[in-house]
């Protein structure tokens, strides 16, 4: 028998989410975010699920190969854009889409000396101060731009630091998209601006013809713990599941794990799962919420490579070979929200699901 865990992802699920993107952005294009190898899900595992997308965003030229291969003949996004003059060329084998953020890939674009004709992304950087041009550098690259003759279209793109919460002005966008819409306001072409949490939280108010949906379409809540999955209707769609390995009964005054960081108080039973940071668990985690036959306890003591300990005191039924569920779904459909479990090591699902490895196998259900 192989070692007792696995990562689960959810067809069903992954359509769901696709469903609330559109839902809450009824008159823009939809495109799936699928970087980091689908958020950690795997590329080829969420295809299908996103074939009803408009579009796919990622940052890998690899990862664009892939979906080409495996048949998608829409638009493909590069949210980096190129990294090298070489890569206009796969772009234009590939016909793929990609963002423009800074002079030397405008240089690139004007020496290119195929005939090309690419739809290019112009991000600005209206204060997330990562990539782009500043406000009053973007008029003068788009003018450039534009006078190029392999450029069909040039849409405006921004990216949001602050869309899930309340800073730089009231709703955490205000500023930002003050900005972007100042600077683009008589300059035609399609504008890009919504994150999941600008779609979840601002669609109203935001005038963005392509909404890119990554966290979102993955059941993790953007603005956890304000909201979560469960507020906005979204579903897990990886669950994270292995089982009881071996159970211990421990007195009062005794300890367990590494370092002896719990200590009983008073009688208790123990549980050792088959899940460890070698699996992508996050060893800083304390008192995690996990299932255990679809009951809710945690985590106790240190995360070890390869195991840790849960609490079955309160779990008469668990025994050796009892579910347990690290994050995500039970076999019989109980929710343990990843976002949960990440605010237990201070983290983000978002880390929790790009952070599965290599030795975890994956399976698809429906
Ligand atoms: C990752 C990314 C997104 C998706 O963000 P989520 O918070 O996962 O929805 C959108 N736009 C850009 C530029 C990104 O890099």
């Amino acid at each position: 028998m192989p070692r007792p865990i696995c990562a689960v992802i959810h067809q069903d699920a992954l359509q769901h989410n696709l469903n609330i993107a559109k839902q809450y952005a009824p008159q823009s294009k939809v495109f799936a975010v699928v970087k980091a190898n689908a958020y950690g899900h795997g590329v080829e595992r969420v295809y299908d699920a996103f074939k009803s997308a408009d579009g796919f965003a990622l940052l890998d030229l690899d990862e664009a190969k892939r979906l080409r291969q495996l048949g998608w003949t829409g638009e493909i996004l590069l949210l980096e854009g190129i990294f090298s003059a070489q890569d206009l060329q796969v772009c234009l084998d590939l016909n793929l889409s990609f963002t423009i953020h800074s002079t030397h890939q405008i240089k690139w674009l004007a020496e290119f000396s195929q005939p090309a004709q690419f739809d290019v992304y112009l991000k600005m950087n209206s204060g997330m101060n990562r990539l782009g041009f500043p406000p009053e550098q973007y008029r003068a690259a788009w003018e450039k731009l534009n006078q190029l003759n392999n450029i069909k279209s040039i849409t405006h793109m921004m990216h949001f630091s602050d869309a899930d919460g309340e800073r730089l002005g009231q709703s955490g966008i205000d500023y930002q998209y003050g900005v972007y819409e100042e600077t683009i306001r008589d300059l035609p072409g399609d504008r890009t601006v919504s994150n999941s949490a600008a779609i979840l939280r601002h669609s109203q108010q935001l005038l963005s013809n392509t909404v890119r949906s990554g966290i979102m379409l993955y059941g993790s809540s953007p603005d956890f713990p304000t909201h979560s999955i469960h507020d906005w209707n979204l579903k897990p769609t990886m669950s994270l599941r292995s089982e009881i390995l071996a159970i211990q009964e421990i007195q009062a005054e005794q300890t367990v794990g590494y370092g002896s960081k719990f200590t009983a108080t008073e009688t208790m039973k123990i549980g050792i799962v088959a899940c460890g940071y070698a699996d992508g668990y996050q060893r800083i985690s304390m008192d995690a919420p996990i299932l255990v036959n679809d009951v809710l306890t945690k985590t106790i003591g240190r995360v070890s490579m390869d195991m840790l300990a849960v609490d079955l005191t309160h779990i008469p039924t668990a025994e050796v070979g009892s579910e347990v569920v690290l994050w995500g779904k039970s076999s019989n459909g109980m929710v343990l929200p990843i976002d949960d479990v990440a605010a237990s090591s201070g983290t983000v699902g978002y880390e929790l699901m790009c952070g599965v490895t290599a030795r975890v196998p994956f399976m698809i259900e429906n």
